[in-house]
Formats: C-alpha cells, sequence, structure tokens
C-alpha cells in the first residue's frame, strides 16, 4: 500500500486525507492526523470518498455532437469556434462558467485565458452561488478580500454564534471542533436560522430568526450594545471609519426579525458577556438578495466591539466548495480581474504587462446569472462549461435548461459521463477527477493544501489547464501557456501575486514562487495572511476598516397565490447535484429521497399528509416531493433539499424553484426565501 496525502474533494473545511492506495482503483481513506484543518478527523463524505472512484460513469473520450471523438478533432473544433465567434461577435460573446471543483492552477489558466487573452471578463463560477456575498462584504469592509479568521478561532471563542450554517450537517469538522471546544472549556453556541437544524437542536440558543430578518437582527443587537456602553470607542477611533449618521441609522429589531424579546434578550446577554467571539456565517446568509447587507452587518457587530484580529474572535464566512477560495485568489470571478485586483487602468495595465496578454479585457464581465441570461437572448453565443452542472444548480434551472438548448456553442468539460449539463452539450472533453488531479485548493481559512493524484487518468481524460492550455495554443498563445506541469502554474501565480502585495494587499503567495518541482510535490500545507490577518492595518487607502450602513429590506406584499415561503439547502451525506456522491452505496442510506419538510399547521391547513406526495410551485417552476411534517420548520415555510436532478432521480426537482433574484452588489441569487405554494398530491 502506497500512501499520498491529499485534499478532500468537497467542503471548503478542506480536510486532510492519508489515503492507502490498495490497487489501480481502489483507496483506503483516512484522515490525515498531520493536517492542522483536521488533525485527522473526517465526516461520511470524506470517509466514503474511496466507493466513488471507480471508473463506472466517467466520460473517457471527447464526444462531438454524440460520437466519440480524438482530441485533436475536439480541440480544433473548440478553437475554431471560439477564434470565430470572437471575430464575428467579439470577445464578449464568448463566456466561461466555471467550478469551486477546479484546482488553483485550473482556475488560474481559465482566467488568463478569458480575461488576458480573449479579452473579455465573461469568466464567473459556481462559487457565485455559494459565497459571492460573503467576498462582496469583505471587500466593503476590509478593501480586500480577507477572511480574518482561523479555524482555531472557533476553539479559542467564548462564544460561537453560526448564522445561516448547518455546521453539523454541512462542515462536520468544524463542528466536530467546535463540539470538542466546547465540551473542554464550557464555550456557548448559538444558532441564528430560521430551521431548527440538527445543529440548532445542539446549541444553548436557537435564534429562529425570519428569512431574511438577519440585517435587522444584527443591527438591533449593535444597538443594544451601543445603549450597554459595550462598543470599543477606541478601536473605532484608531482602526475604523464610520459613515455619518452611521448610528442613528441602525435599523431593526426583534419583532421585524421575527424574533420573541425573551429569546433577543438572551441573545443580547450572551453576546455582551462574551467578548471573545467568533460569528461564522454561510449559505444561509450568503444566498440572499441581501446576503452582502447581512455579512456586513455581521462585521460591524464585530469591528465595532473591537472582537476582531484577535484570538477566538472576528467574523468569519466559511465556504461550501472545496477551492472557492483558491477561485477568489486568482480572479476566476467576472469581477475581480487577478489576484485581489480590480479594473482600474493601472491595474489593468500591470496584469497585462505581466501575463504579455494580447488583448486584455477592459472590464468586469458577466456573473452567473446575468451570464445565463445572455446565454438566453443570444448575446453570448459560446459557452464553456467546466466541472460544474447549472442545468440543477442554477436557480430557475427550467431558464437554464432552455439557455443551453438554445446556445450556438456548448462545450462542457466533465469528469462524469452523463450529467444535466452534458446532456445538452455539442462537445464534451473528458477531465480528470478527484484522485487523479494534481494541485492546490485553499480552505476557508485561507489554507493552501495539495490535492494529489492517486492513479492514472482513466481513458483519454486531461487536466483541465492542460485542455485549455491546449486550446489556447491552438489560437497562436502557445508561448504564454506552455507550462510543462501544474508545479510550472503554480509558480507564475505566486508571482503574480506580488502585483497585489506591492498595493498593500494581504494576499502574498511570492515566497512559494521559486518552488522547485520537487518542493512544491511535498509542499506542507500553509496559510496566507497568517492566522490573523487583520486588526491594526486594512488593505485601505488609509489602513481603516470600515463601518458600512445596512438597512433591512421592506417586506413585500404576500403575494396570495404563493402564500408560502420555500427554502432550499443540502444533506449531511449528498454533494450537490450528486455526480459524485451519488456513486457511494453508504452515503446513499443516510436520505434515499428529497423531502418537502412542513410545519404541521401548515400540513393541516392544506390537508397534506406526512409521507405523502405534494405538489410546490412558485412563479419559476413546479417540482413534486414526499413530506416530512415536522416543527422544526417555522410555520409559512417550507424547506427541499437541492440535490435531486434529472439524471439521478428521472425529474429535476428543487433548483427549478427559486427566481433568477439576486443579490444586487454581489450578484448571489437568493436560494432560501422565495414565494411557494404547496398542495397535496392525491392518488388518481
Ligand atoms: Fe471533506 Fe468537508 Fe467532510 Fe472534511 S468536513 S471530510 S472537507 S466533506
Amino acid at each position: 500500500m502506497r500512501t499520498v496525502r491529499t485534499t478532500c474533494a468537497y467542503c471548503g473545511v478542506g480536510c486532510g486525507i492519508a489515503a492507502g492506495v490498495t490497487g489501480e482503483r481502489s483507496v483506503q481513506i483516512k484522515g490525515d492526523g498531520a493536517h492542522p484543518a483536521n488533525a485527522g478527523k473526517l465526516c461520511s463524505k470524506g470517509t466514503h470518498l474511496g466507493e466513488t472512484v471507480s471508473p463506472e460513469g466517467r466520460l473517457l473520450h471527447p464526444v462531438i455532437a454524440g460520437r466519440t471523438a480524438g482530441w485533436g478533432e475536439a480541440l480544433d473544433l473548440v478553437s475554431a469556434r471560439l477564434k470565430a465567434c470572437i471575430e464575428e461577435h467579439g470577445p464578449d460573446s464568448v463566456a466561461f462558467y466555471v467550478s469551486g471543483q477546479l484546482l488553483t492552477e485550473d482556475y488560474y489558466v481559465a482566467n488568463k485565458l478569458m480575461k488576458g487573452f480573449i479579452g473579455s471578463g465573461n469568466i464567473d463560477t459556481n462559487s457565485r452561488l455559494c459565497m459571492a456575498s460573503a467576498v462582496a462584504a469583505h471587500n466593503r469592509a476590509f478593501g480586500e478580500d480577507v477572511v480574518p479568521c482561523s479555524y482555531t478561532d472557533l476553539e479559542e471563542a467564548d462564544l460561537v454564534v453560526l448564522v445561516g450554517s448547518n455546521t453539523a450537517w454541512c462542515h462536520p469538522v468544524l463542528w466536530q471542533r467546535i463540539e470538542e471546544s466546547r465540551a473542554r472549556r464550557g464555550s456557548k453556541i448559538v444558532v441564528i436560522d430560521p430551521r431548527r437544524t440538527e445543529t440548532a437542536e445542539q446549541a444553548d440558543l436557537h435564534v429562529a430568526v425570519a428569512p431574511d430578518g438577519d440585517v435587522a437582527l444584527f443591527n438591533a443587537v449593535l444597538r443594544e450594545l451601543k445603549a450597554r456602553g459595550l462598543v470599543d470607542e477606541a478601536y473605532l477611533a484608531q482602526h475604523v471609519a464610520a459613515p455619518e449618521g452611521f448610528w442613528d441609522g441602525l435599523e431593526g429589531s426583534a419583532e421585524s426579525a421575527g424574533v420573541s424579546p425573551e429569546v433577543f434578550e438572551q441573545l443580547v446577554d450572551l453576546v455582551a458577556a462574551h467578548p471573545k467571539m467568533v460569528t461564522m456565517f454561510s449559505m444561509g446568509a450568503n444566498q440572499s438578495a441581501q446576503g452582502t447587507d447581512k455579512g456586513n452587518a455581521i462585521t460591524n457587530l464585530h469591528l465595532a466591539t473591537g472582537r476582531i484580529g484577535l484570538p477566538g474572535t472576528g467574523p468569519f464566512s466559511i465556504t461550501g466548495q472545496p477551492n472557492a477560495m483558491g477561485g477568489r485568489e486568482v480572479g476566476g470571478l467576472a469581477n475581480m480581474l487577478a489576484c485581489h485586483l480590480g479594473f482600474s487602468g493601472e491595474e489593468l495595465a500591470e496584469v497585462a504587462d505581466f501575463w504579455a496578454a494580447e488583448r486584455i479585457c477592459t472590464g468586469p464581465g458577466l456573473k452567473a446569472v446575468e451570464m445565463f441570461r445572455a446565454v438566453h437572448d443570444g448575446r453570448i453565443k459560446f459557452l464553456w462549461v467546466m466541472a460544474t452542472n447549472p442545468a440543477v444548480s442554477l436557480p430557475d434551472a427550467g431558464f437554464v435548461r432552455e439557455a443551453l438548448e438554445r446556445c450556438e456553442t456548448l462545450v462542457v468539460s466533465e469528469a462524469i459521463a452523463d450529467t444535466d449539463t452534458g446532456r445538452f452539450a455539442e462537445i464534451l472533453l473528458p477531465a480528470l477527477a478527484w484522485g487523479e488531479k494534481d494541485g492546490t485548493v485553499t480552505n476557508s481559512e485561507r489554507r493552501v493544501s495539495r490535492q494529489r493524484a492517486l492513479f492514472a487518468a482513466p481513458g483519454q481524460a486531461k487536466s483541465d489547464w492542460k485542455i485549455m492550455s491546449e486550446v489556447a495554443a491552438r489560437l497562436g498563445w502557445g508561448d504564454a501557456f506552455a507550462w510543462a506541469n501544474s508545479a510550472a502554474v503554480f509558480r507564475e501565480y505566486a508571482a503574480m501575486t506580488a502585483l497585489a502585495a506591492k498595493r498593500g494587499k494581504v494576499l502574498d503567495l511570492t515566497d512559494k514562487a521559486g518552488l522547485s518541482d520537487e518542493e512544491y510535490e511535498d509542499m506542507a500545507p500553509f496559510q496566507w495572511g497568517g492566522a490573523l490577518p487583520l486588526r491594526e492595518r486594512y488593505p485601505t487607502a488609509d489602513g481603516k476598516a470600515r463601518l458600512i450602513a445596512v438597512a433591512p429590506i421592506a417586506a413585500s406584499a404576500v403575494d396570495p397565490a404563493f402564500p408560502l415561503i420555500l427554502n432550499t439547502g443540502r444533506y449531511r451525506d449528498q454533494w450537490h447535484t450528486m455526480t459524485r456522491t451519488g456513486w457511494s452505496p453508504t452515503l446513499a442510506q443516510h436520505r434515499r429521497e428529497p423531502l418537502a419538510e412542513v410545519h404541521p399547521a401548515d400540513a393541516a391547513l392544506y390537508d397534506i399528509a406526512d409521507a405523502g406526495l405534494v405538489k410546490i410551485t412558485t412563479p419559476s417552476g413546479t417540482a413534486t416531493f414526499r413530506v416530512k411534517v415536522t416543527d422544526s420548520q417555522r410555520r409559512g415555510e417550507v424547506f427541499v433539499p437541492m440535490h435531486w436532478t434529472d439524471v439521478n432521480a428521472g425529474e429535476g426537482r428543487a433548483n427549478r424553484l427559486p427566481s433568477q433574484r439576486v443579490d444586487p452588489v454581489s450578484g448571489q441569487p437568493g436560494f432560501k426565501n422565495s414565494p411557494a405554494r404547496i398542495e397535496a398530491v392525491l392518488p388518481e
């Protein structure tokens, strides 16, 4: 048995794995005791990775219009279509839609190809659905997308507040660390979530906030702390700038947040009594039409009380995907240029110079939801989707499917032969999967770790960065895309962070730019920016952080045709659209089908029986689910999981339901608050 140290394929905790390779496609999975993220721990998904590495179901050869093709023909066709599209319709007629499953090296190459050589900002990522609001909140408050905490802060805090995070299911190893710390030192846990989740069940206090009530709640808590004299005036004076009228404009109350006066009082008492406090927030906060404001409402509280940059303190956004953070670093989002740089003339010139770019983009591109609207209405004619499944994962998935159907050229790079999105593709390119890829990922605490190959590539599959560099070479840009291996791509990315460092940004990997191939191969996990990167100086022009004035959105009138609120989310043992976890028989035991969770009073009102079938309808679509009647739901709200799709269930489900409504700052869709109605499906 050969042991290979690598990183888990799934969530943003980024657990280290010691993989014991026992055969051509077999592996024994153990937690890596030396990895700082997990110290040997794993959750059910990570533990059962070995059940998902079979070549069964893999895409092994390029496919053009349904027939097997060679790489030469497929890449010639992709390049020819790209070239023709750019020449006839301009660079903004093409787009890449990429993924937090890509390694940093893949992301870097995709970003360089689109923004530096094709000349458009049209590269966006499924991470837009995951943490774009947190990125925007960081930029507004700190001047750069920097997470100011580390996992050890969760253990050193006396109070951990979890906002919109079912941590026990969605980031289970962090939950284990938080629970162990509570057992050891008696820290307190508060969960702010409309649902009484498995995490909320185990909290010291569950605040069942109304959907999108978070800004009202955090504003009200901050106002109360100010009244109790708990604002850190000295820290504010030295390190934080506040807009005029900030304190008088703090709108929101317990009532408008949907929280009882008693629970609000308990929350404020806990916050007041525990200065060592971390607020960890995730999809429940980010996936909202007010996601950025939520991130800033949370951050305001920490800045105003000086609870940042000290052990056991800080606002802590947790990412969903294994490499959402790496994508943010290199710039794989439509509204970032590269390496935490923006689109000013000077930054564009510096990046163009660094890349020797032929045709640098001129500004931001289209964010995910806008991008698919542009595909739908024909502004984008060439779309290349890499390692993601937008036909299922984007909101208003029925509209997205129409867009994919209409797209003149749809290229999909995938490890899996049959995905909902791949079914629409004219050109399918076989990409490497976890266990075959070689590169780096960055987890939620800015820790960069190696993902290493365990097995040889199956069939003709290639790494994503290699596929793109071969297309670039065909377009005449071979010199700028001529890396020998992923180590060389990483070195170039690390060298490029000098442009960020020169501007006072925290992102600085220049000490890795000279790594040899061997040093890259052996590279131990490291954290950029250090454990506590922000407190005394922020990467803004004046070195100060910013309080951001945020106000609750006024509730819109309830449409009698859609009287309920639909929330979507995840199960413990499935990952996204199940293209990997769906292969594990053990993981399938946890939940065999998606269940719509309905409060008993709503079940009575709509004459719905437990375990019966219901049809859920929103202005965007309809889907059918079996029902679980449970008082863990607030009355008037329904929850469904997002994993099941046409391919794995024979019927597209949850994401047909949410609308295309997005946060106006971040462009992140609001998956958690859709108007809906529910009706029983009666037996024929
Ligand atoms: Fe993998 Fe996340 Fe589980 Fe760790 S917590 S084993 S990274 S899924």
